[in-house]
């Protein structure tokens, strides 16, 4: 929204918190920011990475300005025309189409795409070049949640809102270090609990982070047992008598078995596997099960793991037990890490997913979207490779070409030197990024460059459901264009044109919101226009309900507590707790864990630029207990090798007790272009993902730690 000259409402692109900003142009040229104390989901707050955003466009330095291409991979990039670039890229298409079927072809998109983008690339390979080869780089980091949701609730829906935080009791952070990373939500926690002795704060993190620190009860359990943890407070809160029987009768399915499940483990052998105090798993209970309001949040920890979903679905089931979903300060909350996230999973951008919550396998959902797209394929039953499958399928030849928009998989995918094997094998790869410093730019046969945050418009949707408008306020440099126009112009290209000519973005959305009619995120009330008005809404928002008069319709799901599920019954899994990550053994004892840092985002092509962030933490660093470091004779900021079945990295070692033994810790934002390869945290992640989400196992890697020799 312009709100006055020079001044624009925008939304923060880095995390799934979405706090609003103020960007102003100076008479200068030079752009300022500031939170916007209008937006309900940060009331003006920024935290550091936020509050330095506007300098990522205002250095233009590192900027891809015009299309590049190479004929083969012996020579180098050169400058071409964006018809050049589009046309040999949709020959190459239509060759490997004709020749080896639709499935030749994927596109790996992002978080960070608007929801018209992820809308656009998902109606033309689903609708129209006939795949279901496109994925994200969301389901590295909240796809376990989307699974856990849907089994457990009916739909991948997130039922709270921030504003539950304040009506919380106990806030219950597992998996998750706000402090860092979610920085904004946590500041609103710290807060509430500032202004209300009674609400506690119960953290669970195999490491002492500054959200442990700030938390009155830290169990630091064991990597891996989340789902033992959770399972023994379950069986505490029946035998305390903490659970909701009349909910668990009228309004859930499993609560049986799941109650046999849980009494198989007597609550001292739980705290034994999870290496805590049993005292504190009941404390934990007794505040819980006491709690009027209980909020639980959680992220990568419970997600990016081998039993992702059955952690989440372990979690959840606390709060079906007690009946504490669908009530002011009650509810399960994952955060999602990526800024439009939520609005990628709204549109179907998963390989399994169609527009509105619907899915591929689900003959009634395609034919609905054949006909609204007017397809001139079926779309096909089966789903898609996912984020990792697509890697293995480059590096197998059964992938032959693959679209990268707006993410870095060189630093981020998982057993990294695999991944970047895989693009140097592939036939065709093609980047559209805004930066040259996406170590995965230099992987490219054609590099597309897009327009930034700020030179492009569009909605996203945070964590709590809550849609913005982000305007277009700056010009791109050179010829980069938005992401949605190079999608339209390439479908063109690709004789689709009739189906994608767009003049704007808003046409994209108002296309897409009429196919959310009837759904569970039904969002037939919002257009453009609105939202330049209003600001933001949480959906569902549908046209019916008159939405828009009342900016807040639907904080809060499930408050009639009718859940998604055929029988409207929220469903309770008795799910196994088995940890299923890769072993340790004699020759790699440690378990590994990446994670964040706090003034870094992804993989450094944004946050990296700029230099007041850069001071927070400018090395990477491997955090190890001090008995381990003691054993393998490591002095504190000495060079080590930190070893694993797959690759190594070569990192200085920072001795601490914030981890336990046994485990260390490595950031994952460094790679390739920022330094040498052997920075990359992910040389040494887990090729095991979830069964069901296909979710990685980022947090739990065998490695081995040695002093570094030089050769
Ligand atoms: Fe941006 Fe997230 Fe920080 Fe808010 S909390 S300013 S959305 S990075």
């Amino acid at each position: 929204m312009k709100t006055q000259t020079n001044t624009f409402q925008s939304t923060c692109c880095y995390c799934g918190v979405g706090c609003g900003v103020v960007v102003t142009k100076e008479a200068n040229g030079q752009l300022s920011l500031e939170g916007d104390k209008t937006h309900p989901s940060n009331n003006g707050m920024l935290c550091s990475k936020g509050m330095n955003l506007h300098y990522t466009v205002m250095d233009q330095s590192d900027r891809l300005l015009y299309p590049q291409m190479r004929l083969n991979k012996s020579m180098s990039l050169q400058r071409v025309s964006w018809d050049e670039a589009l046309d040999r890229t949709a020959a190459v298409f239509k060759t490997f189409i004709k020749k080896y079927g639709p499935d030749s072809v994927a596109f790996y998109v992002s978080g960070q795409c608007l929801t018209e983008e992820y809308y656009l690339v998902n109606k033309l390979i689903k609708g129209f070049i006939g795949s279901n080869n496109i994925d994200t780089n969301s389901r590295l980091c909240m796809s376990s949640a989307v699974v856990g949701y849907k089994m457990s609730l009916g739909e991948d829906s997130v039922p709270v809102t921030y504003d539950d935080i304040e009506a919380a009791d106990v806030l219950f952070v597992t998996g998750a270090n706000p402090a860092w990373c979610h920085p904004i939500i946590w500041r609103r926690v710290e807060a509430h609990k500032a202004d209300n002795q009674h609400v506690k704060i119960i953290c669970v993190d195999p490491r002492v982070t500054d959200t442990a620190r700030s938390s009155d009860l830290h169990l630091q359990i064991n990597p891996g047992t989340d789902i033992v943890l959770n399972h023994a407070i379950g069986r505490l809160l029946i035998e305390n008598g903490n659970i909701d029987i009349d909910f668990v009768t009228d309004h859930t399915d499993g609560f049986e078995t799941y109650r046999q499940k849980v009494m198989q483990r007597s609550v001292h052998e739980a705290a034994e596997i999870c290496g805590i105090d049993p005292h504190d798993i009941e404390i934990a209970a007794r505040l819980i099960g006491e709690a009027k309001g209980f909020l639980s949040f959680w992220t990568m920890g419970l997600n990016q793991s081998v039993i992702g979903v059955n952690k989440n679905l372990s979690l959840i089931n606390l709060h079906l037990i007690t009946g504490k979903i669908g009530r002011a300060g009650n509810g399960p909350f994952s955060l999602t890490g990526q800024p439009n996230a939520m609005g990628g999973r709204e549109t179907g951008g998963l390989a399994n997913m169609l527009p509105g919550h619907r899915e591929v396998v689900n003959a009634k959902h395609r034919e609905e979207l054949e006909t609204f797209w007017q397809t001139p394929v079926n779309i096909e039953p089966k789903p898609g490779l996912t984020a990792t499958e697509m890697f293995e399928a480059l590096a197998d030849d059964k992938l032959k070409a693959i679209w990268i928009i707006n993410t870095n998989p060189m630093v981020s995918m998982p057993d990294v030197n695999a991944a970047e094997n895989a693009l140097k094998k592939a036939r065709f790869v093609v980047v559209q990024d805004v930066s040259s410093r996406a170590d995965t730019v230099q992987m490219a046969d054609v590099v597309l460059p897009a327009a930034a945050w700020l030179e492009k418009d569009g909605t996203m949707t945070n964590a709590e459901r809550r849609i913005t408008y982000l305007p277009k306020a700056l010009d791109a440099p050179g010829e980069a264009l938005p992401d949605s126009e190079i999608i339209w112009r390439f479908a063109a290209k690709m004789g689709f044109g009739e189906a994608f000519n767009y003049k704007n973005t808003s046409e994209i959305y108002d296309e897409y919101v009429k196919i959310t009619a009837g759904t569970s995120i039904d969002i037939t009330a919002v257009n453009h226009e609105l939202l330049r008005k209003n600001r933001s809404i949480q959906w569902p928002a549908p046209a019916s309900d008159n939405a828009f008069e009342n900016i807040t319709s639907t904080k809060r799901l499930f408050e009639d507590h009718q859940f998604y599920t055929p029988n409207k019954k929220a469903q309770i899994h008795a799910v196994d707790d088995e940890n299923a990550s890769e072993p340790t053994d004699p020759e790699f004892p440690l378990v590994l864990t990446t994670g964040r840092i706090r003034d870094q985002w992804h993989t450094m092509t944004k946050t990296g630029r700029v230099a007041k962030l850069n001071k927070h933490i400018p090395q990477p660093f491997l955090q190890i207990h001090p008995d381990d470091a003691k054993k393998r004779n490591l002095n504190d900021g000495q060079l080590a090798v930190v070893a694993g079945r797959r690759g190594e990295v070569r990192v200085k070692v920072q001795l601490s007790t914030d981890v336990r033994p046994g485990l260390c810790f490595l950031p994952m934002h460094w790679g390739k272009m920022l330094g040498s390869n052997l920075n990359r945290a992910n040389n040494l992640t887990s090729t095991l993902v979830d069964p069901k989400s296909k979710e990685p196992d980022f947090k739990f890697s065998a490695v081995q730690v040695s002093a570094y020799v030089k050769p």
